[in-house]
């Protein structure tokens, strides 16, 4: 699906991931309503609202230039361990977020190197531009070596970098670079990082993350890695252990902006909501009923900090 784009955002805490995805979210609705970005922005009050909305919410999605972005956030904390890598599976890049004045801190480090384990495609945004302490060349020369240190790959370590302030709502390429808005990243993301994969054959979903609802009970959180998966088809949910049971979907639910959507097919490389198995948990397939194969389970590491 080339109009698809799987991100996760990594960060240390205070760095402005949140800051960051309100404005995207924010600037997204405002080209395509056509209108005049720096007006809206001044006059809106809206921004706390959303902010809360969107802390509250892990998985949201934008469409940017008739492609959908799916923006996921990452537990930044060495004590979510093996959480981490399977949050990571769900994308093809990362948005790497880094404090201009602070740099590279631990939890950084923590998820960068699993991302980089992963071979996801990194995108390097040194934040905050705008204060008054910040010192982006400094910065992002810590960042290369971290990198480094990391064993990144040559075409890691190639990763296109750019200058914002999520705050002020603009990225740019270039320091000296017009501060306008955030479209230099969002076409950075599109032009960066891959579209998923698209495998056909026998549909194949992993649960990465375990969401509940009293009135549904346990949600699925995942990818679909190989074909495509409806409503009413009948599938097989095969546990980490290898046991395997038959599973039907109550429900299939798309992220769209800040809300999930009900749908009936869901296509390869997309996330999605799997609603109504009961005992439905982390790492789990839900497979074709006649080709049951599992996909690989990603283990839990002992937390490490480094
Ligand atoms: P998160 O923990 O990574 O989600 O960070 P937040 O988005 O909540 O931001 C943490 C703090 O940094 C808040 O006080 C924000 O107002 C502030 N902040 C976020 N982005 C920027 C920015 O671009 N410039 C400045 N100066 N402050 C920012």
């Amino acid at each position: 699906m080339n109009e698809l784009r799987n991100i996760a955002i990594i960060a240390h805490v205070d760095h402005g991931k949140t800051t960051l995805v309100d404005q995207i979210m924010r600037q997204v609705r405002l080209f395509r309503e056509n209108e005049q970005v720096r007006e809206c922005f001044l006059d809106s009050n809206d921004l706390e609202r959303e902010r809360g909305i969107t802390i509250l919410s892990k998985n949201i999605s934008v469409r940017y230039e008739g492609v959908k972005i799916n923006l996921i956030d990452t537990p930044g904390h060495s004590d979510f361990g093996g959480q981490v890598e399977r949050v990571l599976k769900l994308a093809d890049g990362v948005l790497l977020l880094v404090d201009a004045a602070d740099g590279p801190m631990p939890q950084t480090r923590f998820v960068l190197k699993k991302a980089l384990e992963l071979d996801l495609q990194p995108i390097v945004v040194i934040n905050k531009i705008d204060k008054p302490d910040a010192r982006p060349d400094v910065v992002l020369e810590r960042v290369f070596d971290l990198f480094v240190e990391l064993d990144a790959s040559n075409e890691q370590l190639d990763f296109p970098h750019y200058y914002a302030s999520g705050r002020d709502g603009w990225a740019a390429q270039e320091l000296e670079d017009a501060r306008e808005s955030l479209r230099p990243l969002l076409d950075g993301v599109i032009g960066k990082i891959p579209a998923p994969e698209v495998h056909e054959g026998p549909v194949q979903f992993q649960v990465a993350s375990i969401d509940y609802n009293s009135f549904v009970g346990r949600i699925g959180i995942g990818r679909v890695y190989r074909g495509t998966l409806r409503t009413g088809m009948p599938l097989t949910l095969i546990r980490r252990n290898g046991d395997t049971e038959p599973a039907q979907l109550k429900q299939l639910l798309s992220f769209e902006g800040l809300e999930r959507r009900e749908t009936e097919r869901v296509p390869c490389g997309e996330l999605c909501a799997v609603v109504g198995m009961e005992d439905i948990d982390i790492g789990d397939t839900v497979a074709d009923a006649e080709h049951p194969e599992s996909l690989p389970f990603v283990e839990v590491d002992e937390p490490t900090v480094a």
